[in-house]
């Protein structure tokens, strides 16, 4: 298994996560080696598909992403609206060395023809379609999800009580039920000093708020 040497250690994986807003120090730092020793790239949502592009082409690293609610790029209509080079697990799971990850797009609906927008009863009908991947990721690897990437917060964490910044209730079930270790999530910006770390832990997962980019160390 990748991630595991030959003594049976199990080796960190280093995550760049970004969402919800493009930092202009990334077009120096990237290119500058900041992040040269990231192994893989995660995206939360609410980015233009050119910056992800940029990033990954940059750092030459897999890349996984949900869309959010503000892809300046994304069209319901046509599947090929994507960012290149990248995968889109919204409802999928996928395995990057030794951590299984789920992804799950999208926010509360706060206006009828908003696109990537879902009632909290939408929202758990979109949740329920995941439960075989984690089904099967739990018979063949004993757990469902080591992360879970999302657009929207969860109910009642990090979120806020206008229509547009609600939690998504079927993210708390889905930590239940999967049980992740991690999960990031973008959508509400926080400039509060009561949220200067931006994580929160719930059960047993550690809930991060990526706006605008986070390096997350996970072994
Ligand atoms: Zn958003």
């Amino acid at each position: 298994m990748h991630g595991i040497d030959f003594y049976g250690t199990i080796h960190a994986v280093k995550i760049l996560a970004v969402s919800d807003q493009v930092v202009e120090r990334m077009y120096t730092l990237a290119p500058g080696g900041h992040f040269h020793d990231v192994d893989l790239i995660l995206g939360c949502g609410d980015l233009p598909y050119t910056y992800l592009e940029y990033i990954v082409t940059v750092l030459n690293k897999p890349m996984l992403y949900v869309p959010g609610n503000h892809d300046p790029e994304f069209d319901w209509k046509d599947s090929r609206s994507r960012a290149e080079g990248g995968s889109n697990l919204d409802l999928k799971t996928a395995r990057h060395k030794h951590l299984l990850i789920g992804g799950f797009g999208g926010c509360i609906r706060y206006r009828p023809d908003g696109v990537n927008q879902y009632t909290q009863l939408e929202a758990y009908m979109r949740a329920f379609r995941m439960l075989p991947l984690l089904w099967k990721n739990r018979i063949e690897h004993g757990r469902a999800l080591d992360i879970l990437i999302s657009h929207s917060p969860p109910f009642g964490i990090h979120d806020d009580t206008d229509p547009a910044h609600q939690g998504l209730k079927a993210l708390n079930w889905l930590m239940g039920i999967a049980k992740p270790r991690y999960l990031l999530h973008g959508h509400t910006h926080f400039y509060r000093n009561n949220l200067e770390e931006q994580a929160t832990t719930s059960g047993s997962a550690k809930i991060i708020n990526v706006f605008p980019y986070k390096i997350i160390e996970v072994s």
